[in-house]
């Protein structure tokens, strides 16, 4: 009998696990595939912030860079390597967004100085860029194997979960309070308001004999030179292709092509060989933000509050929720920044019973579904 059962070993499983199990709690941690085996274990893990204008994205994407970098340096040092990012703008309307976004950020950055810009392709160095003082790449297997030693790990595929007596049965486990970090993969219940967006991606580690200084990011990501002369570099998007829902087998040499193609546009990379694929999903939602928070119980809140579907507004308190059952997901591509921030927002929900922020509870999707289905 545990605290929490979370469900989903990948980032934000992972994160979930370790803040709840530091806070005393006992925590099961249940993934069918073992640890990052799903979207995280693809990822470059790069930690950067979002370049984006202005609104509730920059700013949860600014706070949530901010604590996570300093978390991963502080916890898991071994598995984070740190270095300067230098982003460049790739378009026309990029251009006026890193321009824009250089006066109106709270993250320190300088002008890239010359000596830098002349390893660039010559395209490149005629973009808008910006030299952030900090950002890292985390080795996701060793971090997340450290964060999921703090819970009790079991490779189990939950197929259903019950909740009777005031606890949720996940086949032979049982607990208290269940967190949902499952990814792209299929509701374990009702849950129509929210359908994770998912986007395929691909990214590769490389073998160069030439030395990149420092994480960059224009076209795709491209991390420093490792000490043994290996640079990562992602990741594609594709949101027509989805590898959980299809049997079609991926086509890995147009996978590499392109992300060559899109580094070379950044640097030149000589003597290239492919050490390695990594191909997964994230899950997006289509507002950009995250989920985080407790569970509507869509068919018991429409029974109760029939007029929704007329498109009755009502507060989120009226709805009606499954017990002690939370979710954390649509993290997209930004998982490794995200997922440690969320989940000291769902410790201090859970543990110290404080407010989660209301932009990123999955309450906010319920009416608009409703509403949608209803059109
Ligand atoms: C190629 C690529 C590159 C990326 N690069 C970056 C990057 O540089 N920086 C960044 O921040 N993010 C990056 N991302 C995004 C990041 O990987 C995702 O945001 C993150 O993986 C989401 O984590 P998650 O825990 O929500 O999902 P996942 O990692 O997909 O984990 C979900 C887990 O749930 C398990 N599961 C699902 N259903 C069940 C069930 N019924 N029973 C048991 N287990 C179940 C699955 O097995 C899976 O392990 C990248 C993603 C990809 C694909």
């Amino acid at each position: 009998m545990f605290d929490v059962a979370v469900v989903g070993a990948g980032i934000c499983g992972c994160s979930t696990a370790f803040m709840l199990a530091k806070a005393g709690l006992r925590v099961a941690l249940v993934d069918a595939k073992g640890i990052a085996g799903g979207g995280s274990g693809a990822a470059g893990a790069f930690i950067a912030p979002k370049f984006v204008k202005s609104g509730p994205v920059k700013e949860l994407s600014e706070a949530a860079f901010h604590f996570s970098l300093a978390w991963y340096e502080q916890h898991f040092g071994a598995w984070t390597s740190s270095s300067r990012l230098l982003h460049i703008a790739n378009n026309a309307l990029s251009n006026a967004r890193v321009a824009y976004f250089k006066t109106h950020t709270s993250l320190p950055f300088s002008a890239p100085d010359p000596q830098l810009l002349t390893q660039l392709q010559p395209q490149a160095q005629a973009f808008e860029s910006l030299l952030l003082a900090s950002s890292a790449v985390v080795d996701v297997k060793g971090a997340c194997s450290v964060m999921a030693a703090e819970a009790q790990m079991f490779k189990i595929h939950v197929k259903s979960l019950r909740h009777e007596r005031g606890l949720w049965h996940l086949g032979a486990l049982q607990a208290r309070h269940v967190v949902l970090s499952t990814g792209a993969h299929e509701h374990l219940l009702d849950i129509p308001y929210f359908t994770p967006r998912a986007v395929f991606g691909h990214r590769i580690n490389i073998h160069t004999t030439t030395h990149n200084p420092l994480n960059m990011h224009q076209f795709v990501s491209i991390s420093k030179s490792d000490s043994k002369g290996i640079i990562a570099i992602g990741a594609t998007h594709d949101v027509h292709y989805n590898p959980l829902r299809s049997e079609v087998s991926y086509d890995y040499a147009k996978g590499r092509m392109e992300l060559l193609e899109k580094a070379s546009r950044t640097i030149a990379l000589e003597d290239v060989e492919v050490m390695e694929d990594f191909t997964g999903v994230r899950a997006a939602s289509i507002d950009h933000l995250p989920l985080l928070g407790p569970v509507v119980d869509f068919l018991k809140t429409v029974e109760t509050l029939p007029k929704i579907s007329q498109g009755k507004e009502y507060n989120i308190n009226q709805y009606k929720y499954y017990p002690n059952l939370y979710m954390m997901n649509g993290v997209g591509g930004y998982g490794f920044v995200l997922a440690p921030y969320l989940a000291v927002m769902l410790r201090n929900y859970l543990v110290h019973g404080s407010a989660i922020d209301p932009l990123v509870l999955p309450s906010r999707f319920v009416r608009r579904y409703m509403m949608q289905k209803c059109r």
